[in-house]
């Protein structure tokens, strides 16, 4: 039996792709500031759903990831955002596809999550969720950077830059596991899509018996696969971490021959991460803070 690991652990990811030059030093400290954040909450002994919403908060915050401020752009040129969490220990979900207008849609998933009726809302029904929850409205125009205008207006034909979902997968103190994703979604998407970041099973999945996943890339390959569920049943079936992450990615290589990352924590806190792309910036903390780890 593998040793536990003691304490707080957190692993963020910014999405999978090739990450442009210029863009490189900013998506590094972003994950580094998100791991960090999220690791504050666990160590003051917030739980782990408090500490992957922080993490995807700072990360939709920063406007060099896709997510939030910063997401790409649709075929209309607009803005149109997916998110997901889960709690490990309960199997609560929450969900948001296709929303506009919300600065933070990790924080309406966990609203919907906690709501407990529904695990999914979509569009305007969202929309209308996020008022009665309170969760205010944000001009549409904030979430829009100079650079995703650019790429809009080039209709995205330099298909090679990472778009860079964000998510965070974490263990609390009382070994409670979370999940979470965010996501702008794929470069002039079809207005509608929703790709697998708002889908449970999908882009996001935690079972404190088996483990926590957030995935990244191509989300209607990640669909097919149900690669987030898929990966943490390898796990379960006794692979480590580092090793069902490979797997995962490879399916997706393998039947798709599409763009995936994936990050992942076993119930013994042990840190998975693959990709089949040139970069997917992570960082994770096991113990204390100055453990911060950044890597591509
Ligand atoms: N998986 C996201 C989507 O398809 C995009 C990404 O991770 O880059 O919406």
């Amino acid at each position: 039996m593998p040793a536990d690991t003691p304490g707080p652990v957190i692993l963020v990811h910014g999405g999978a792709g090739k990450v442009s030059p210029d863009l490189v030093d900013a998506r590094r400290a972003g994950v580094g500031g998100a791991a960090l954040s999220g690791w504050q909450v666990l160590s003051r002994g917030g739980s782990a759903v408090e500490a992957v919403e922080q993490a995807v908060r700072v990360l939709e915050d920063d406007p060099a990831f896709n997510a939030g401020c910063g997401a790409c752009l649709n075929r209309d040129g607009a803005v149109e955002l997916d998110a997901s969490i889960m709690d490990g220990r309960s199997l609560a979900a929450g969900a948001i596809g296709a929303v506009q207008r919300i600065a933070n849609p990790v924080t309406l998933a966990r609203a919907v999550m906690e709501a407990g009726r529904h695990i999914l809302l979509v569009g305007e029904g969202a929309r209308r969720f996020a008022a009665e929850a309170g969760i205010g409205e944000c001009d549409p125009e904030t979430l829009i950077t100079e650079r995703q205008r650019a790429r809009w207006a080039a209709l995205y034909e330099e298909k090679a830059e990472a778009p860079g979902t964000v998510g965070a997968v974490a263990r609390d103190r009382t070994r409670r596991l979370a999940a979470a994703t965010s996501t702008g979604g794929l470069p002039f998407k079809a207005p509608g899509r929703v790709g697998d970041s708002a889908l449970i099973g999908c882009g996001t999945y935690a079972d404190d018996r088996l483990g926590a996943a957030s995935c990244t890339g191509d989300g209607e390959a990640i669909i097919k696969l149900v690669l987030a569920k898929s990966a943490l049943d390898l796990l379960g079936a006794d692979r480590e971490p580092m090793g069902a992450a490979r797997h995962a990615v490879e399916l997706v290589t393998a039947w798709a021959r599409a763009d995936a990352g994936i990050i992942l924590l076993d119930p013994l806190g042990r840190i998975g991460r693959a990709r089949n792309t040139p970069q997917m910036t992570c960082a994770f903390i096991q113990g204390d803070p100055s453990a911060l780890q950044v890597v591509d």
